[in-house]
């Protein structure tokens, strides 16, 4: 009898035990998915949850919820696990590594650029890099194929195709302009010098493309990826300085000039070369578009930006935002506890920026921290001051400035390639790494 009732608590112990641990182990799944919940919630109101591009996509029948694809991921919560599964949190935040296609040791993930609702276009280009513009080649990021290493490649490659097509005997002044100087842009402009073509590399901006734009911290990941007239780069994890050091040193040494500043608006081909005089054009152009100029005297200035770079070594200075949208809103709020804030947007109210936005304005609108210029639009931009027309009346004003910063919107890389007869084609969900 005693051996029995010893025996009933030894097992009772036991199954309190484990129920314990269930109990816990539950208890815990459910706190995580609440916080991701919580954060799939939070990307809906900001609208970074619908995927722009390429995006992992997760079959749950599959996922076992090892959590190794949100390990792998240089990026932070693109996915988290709710409900014991993998979902999605920032799709739109996904810069294509496919880190957790390889990672997922059950092949749950898939990758797709666009989805059933919301396409992507996409230039059409055949195997060769050619567009169905004969002697208009793409290259990188454009051509939907994100990540540097994938551009560097097909910088190359599309280069070595254009040196097996093009004329030996046409009149144009250059076998060959790039338009770009991003990573696809600098690796054709070097590819193009190795195999002897007189090429140009023209830029709208500054030497290095997206990588430019990346914060100064911020941690590049990438793989080793051979760049021409270089040889192999054995990096994985890089700075933006360390890189852009490295195509600068590159490109000096084999005499090749980037003409910065300068935008390629529109390409017209006549007398069988393209008007820039060249024999074939190479679009590197990446997917961000060109920023829209205000086209008002002293734009040129070097006090003027299109984009905000490093805010947190701004300071003390007097800075006019130009704009009413989300990126003109962000960057303003950025600037305000270190600097004197003005935003000038030309419409009578801001009705074109998201609520989160909205209300911090308002609220740093209502501290003093930010003045708000509505109906006013910039005449000019001297160097220390602008003058702004404000109001209906257009009462013209003076006003001190040490930087303008423009966020007046821009031109979409396929708006260029439809003004050039690019085919375009929408992609719906199409799957491009697939186990
Ligand atoms: C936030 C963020 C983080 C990222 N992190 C990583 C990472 O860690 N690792 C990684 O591998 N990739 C990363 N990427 C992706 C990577 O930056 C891009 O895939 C890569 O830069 C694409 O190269 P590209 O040469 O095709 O285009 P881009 O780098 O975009 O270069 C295109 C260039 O063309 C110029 N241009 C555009 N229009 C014109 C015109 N009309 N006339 C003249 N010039 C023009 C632009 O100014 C730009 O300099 C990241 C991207 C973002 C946005």
């Amino acid at each position: 009898m005693e051996i029995l009732i010893e025996n009933i608590l030894i097992y009772s112990l036991a199954a309190l035990l484990c129920l314990t641990v269930v109990f816990i182990y539950l208890r815990k799944k459910s706190r995580e998915s609440k916080i991701v919940d919580a954060k799939i919630r939070k990307a809906k109101e900001e609208g970074l949850h619908e995927p722009i591009s390429l995006h992992p996509v997760v079959d749950v029948n599959s996922c076992i919820q090892t959590g190794a694809c949100i390990s792998a991921c240089p990026e932070h919560d693109i996915l988290g696990i709710r409900n014991g599964k993998a979902t999605i949190i920032n799709a739109s935040q996904c810069i294509g590594h496919g880190a957790c296609f390889h990672a997922c040791p059950t092949g749950a993930i898939s990758l797709r650029i666009g989805t059933e609702t919301r396409g992507v276009d996409l230039p059409h280009v055949n195997q060769n890099f050619e567009t169905n513009v004969p002697g208009i080649f793409i290259a990188g990021e454009l051509g939907g194929m994100g990540l540097i290493k994938n551009a560097v490649t097909q910088g190359k490659q599309a280069t070595e195709n254009i040196l097996k097509t093009i004329k030996k005997n046409h009149k144009a002044k250059y076998d060959l302009i790039i338009i770009g100087a991003g990573p696809a842009g600098i690796s054709a402009s070097l590819t193009a010098k190795k195999h002897g073509l007189n090429s140009l590399l023209l830029e709208q901006d500054t030497l290095g493309g997206t990588v430019f734009t990346f914060p100064r911290k911020k941690i590049i990941m990438t793989s080793p990826m051979d760049l021409p007239l270089y040889g192999k780069i054995k990096l994985y994890e890089t700075t933006k300085s360390e890189l852009l050091d490295l195509w600068q040193t590159v490109l000096q040494k084999n005499s090749i000039v980037v003409q910065e500043n300068s935008k390629v608006d529109s390409i017209v081909y006549e007398d069988e070369i393209f008007k820039l005089s060249a024999a074939c054009v190479l679009l590197a152009i990446g997917r961000r578009g060109s920023p829209r100029k205000l086209n008002i005297p002293g734009e040129m200035k070097e006090k003027v930006a299109y984009r905000l770079l490093e805010p947190e070594i701004i300071s003390g200075k007097e800075i006019i935002v130009v704009g009413g949208g989300d990126s003109a809103i962000e960057s303003a709020l950025l600037l305000t506890d270190q600097n004197h804030v003005i935003i000038s947007y030309r419409n009578e109210v801001f009705n074109r920026i998201k609520p989160l936005n909205k209300i911090a304005l308002d609220k740093a609108v209502t501290e003093g921290k930010i003045k708000v210029l509505l109906s006013s639009n910039v005449l000019s931009i001297e160097d220390d001051h602008i003058i702004i027309s404000v109001g209906k009346e257009g009462e013209k004003v003076s006003i001190k400035n040490d930087l303008v910063y423009i966020f007046a919107g821009g031109e979409l890389p396929t708006q260029f390639l439809e003004k050039t007869g690019i085919r375009i084609e929408k992609k719906f969900g199409e799957t491009v790494m697939k186990h």
